[in-house]
């Protein structure tokens, strides 16, 4: 049987590597190769920045009207391509079908739609300096960016970054990770259908250590948007910054999840059991470390860890899954690893903590079980590194400033998550937190309009809303003598 070929897409057309390279694409929740991914390298990376250098200036011209009907029809191609995208994504990733139809997929087709419409209502700014002069300033597209997402939420965050850039006027060279490529090279496909121009966006597929590290040294790439591990944003700011690029970071968390005694206790639980296992606990926002007020401590272990037992690790395809593959057979030993690590620090496994073998067309597949781990302190390398897989810590504590002090004890400030029906310790607890979202009472509840991005070692910069506009722009000022 011959293998699906997952082509680049360079000056709108679909191609194969310069090399005649290909990876090997694993389907996680069977561990088996099932497509094949172009290895490309800077020769492809060259094309691609060459015909993006091209497309700027007709893309950048083009009035926003008619850029956003480009790209709200991009958008009305994902929704009809709704079921297809779906099954990709759970196949190319591992996670549950239901949840790439629940999320990944509509919160793709709203980025495109939100900064398809977001640049109709842009505004800009004037300044009059008394009688003597009027100030403005005008925002242009950057140029040729680069966008590179990871394999965590596939389409969802190949759009995030894409769609302002493009919005705003940018042309674009995007690099989806190589675990997950397969529902970037459907969209690819989508923007044919739709008659994006030639060159405006260009997808080269490969590794991050060959074609990732050629756009982010090409001369031409102006700015860059990166999502993914703390690791690889140092890399890419260490090349990058010398060359004065534009850089967007969104890197890795260890998010805490505070309890409150006085909190809705089954709001409470049932949430977090999703900020703990949703996506496998492959989500950047996902609340690993757990941390309940001592008199509800008790209480509240044993109903999350009843629950946690309960959730249905299975086929990604069956309606009743809770829990899928995780990414890789790589991956799945790097969090067995730290479920062994958690055991020698002292950690007592209350729930899970190994991999599990199913039966079927999942026999070989990447699985490990919900894992819920008690008794490590806050120091410990369990609680301080990013483990990125369905385990978390529960540890108690006494009073807000224990809270505090727990909570930010990590070198990274993604998001936390505060449950109190208290609302001024509501106010007063998320404003000491170092963190870049706090959402209380709830988790993942997102307002596009609203900045994101980390803190500390979670990131630089902030996207979303007009934040990702404005970052893929430069802006002047005009001032005039009157
Ligand atoms: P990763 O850093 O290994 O890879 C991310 C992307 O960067 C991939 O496309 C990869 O090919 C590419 N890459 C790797 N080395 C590169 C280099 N030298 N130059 C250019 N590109 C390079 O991350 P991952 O394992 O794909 O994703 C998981 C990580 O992403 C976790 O740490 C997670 O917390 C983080 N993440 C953060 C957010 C956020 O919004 N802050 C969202 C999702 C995931």
């Amino acid at each position: 049987m011959t293998m699906e070929k997952i082509l680049n897409y360079i000056d709108g057309k679909l191609i194969k590597p310069v090399s005649d390279h290909w990876i090997d694409n694993y389907n996680p929740a069977e561990g088996e190769i099932y497509s094949h991914i172009a290895d490309s390298d800077e020769k492809d990376v060259a094309m691609a920045v060459e015909a993006a250098r091209k497309a700027f200036p007709i893309w950048s011209e083009m009035s926003a009207f008619d850029r956003s009907n480009i790209l709200l029809k991009i958008s009305e191609g994902i929704d009809r391509n709704f079921e297809a995208l779906a099954k990709a994504e759970s196949e190319d990733n591992g996670k549950p079908l239901k949840l790439a139809k629940a999320m990944d997929i509509p919160r793709a087709s709203a980025n495109m739609r939100f900064f398809a419409t977001a640049i109709l209502h842009t505004e800009t700014q004037a300044h009059q300096t008394d009688q003597q002069a009027i100030n403005y300033t005008v925002r242009s597209p950057l140029g040729v960016v680069g966008c590179i997402s990871p394999w965590n939420l596939p389409l969802y965050l190949f759009t995030w970054k894409i769609a302002p850039a493009l919005a705003a006027g940018c042309t674009v060279v995007a690099k989806p990770s190589e675990l997950t490529p397969m529902t970037a090279f459907l969209f690819t496909k989508i923007c044919i259908e739709t008659g994006l121009p030639s060159g405006v966006l260009n997808v080269v597929h490969g590794l991050g250590s060959k074609a990732g590290q050629a756009i982010i040294e090409h001369p031409d790439v102006v700015g860059i948007s990166f999502t993914g591990g703390t690791v690889t944003g140092k890399k890419i700011a260490a090349t990058a910054a010398p060359m004065f690029k534009k850089l967007s970071l969104e890197l890795g968390g260890k998010n805490p999840n505070i309890i409150f005694a006085d909190c809705d206790f089954e709001q409470a639980v049932s949430t977090s059991i999703s900020s703990s296992f949703s996506n496998q606990g492959e989500i950047c926002l996902c609340g690993s470390r757990i941390i309940v007020e001592r008199p509800l401590y008790q209480k509240f272990v044993e109903e999350f860890v009843r629950r946690t037992k309960a959730l249905v690790v299975g086929d990604p395809f069956e309606e009743e899954t809770r829990v899928g593959a995780l990414v890789s057979e790589a991956h799945m030993k790097k969090v067995l690893s730290y479920i062994d690590l958690a055991k020698q620090e002292g950690g007592e496994v209350v729930a899970g903590g190994n991999q599990i073998r199913l039966e079927g067309r999942c026999k070989d597949g990447y699985f490990v079980q919900p894992t819920v781990i008690l008794g490590l302190d806050h120091q410990c390398r369990t609680n301080q590194e990013e483990i990125f897989g369905p385990v978390v810590t529960i540890m108690p504590f006494d009073g807000e400033e224990d809270a505090i002090a727990f909570a930010n004890s990590t070198a990274y400030g993604l998001s936390a998550t505060l449950w109190t029906e208290n609302l001024k310790r509501a106010h007063r607890v998320s404003h000491h937190l170092k963190s870049g979202i706090i959402w209380v009472n709830c988790w993942l509840l997102r307002d596009l309009r609203t900045p994101f991005g980390g803190m500390k070692q979670s990131g630089v910069g902030r996207e979303g809303g007009w934040e990702a506009l404005r970052f893929f722009t430069e802006q002047k000022n005009i001032c005039i003598k009157l």
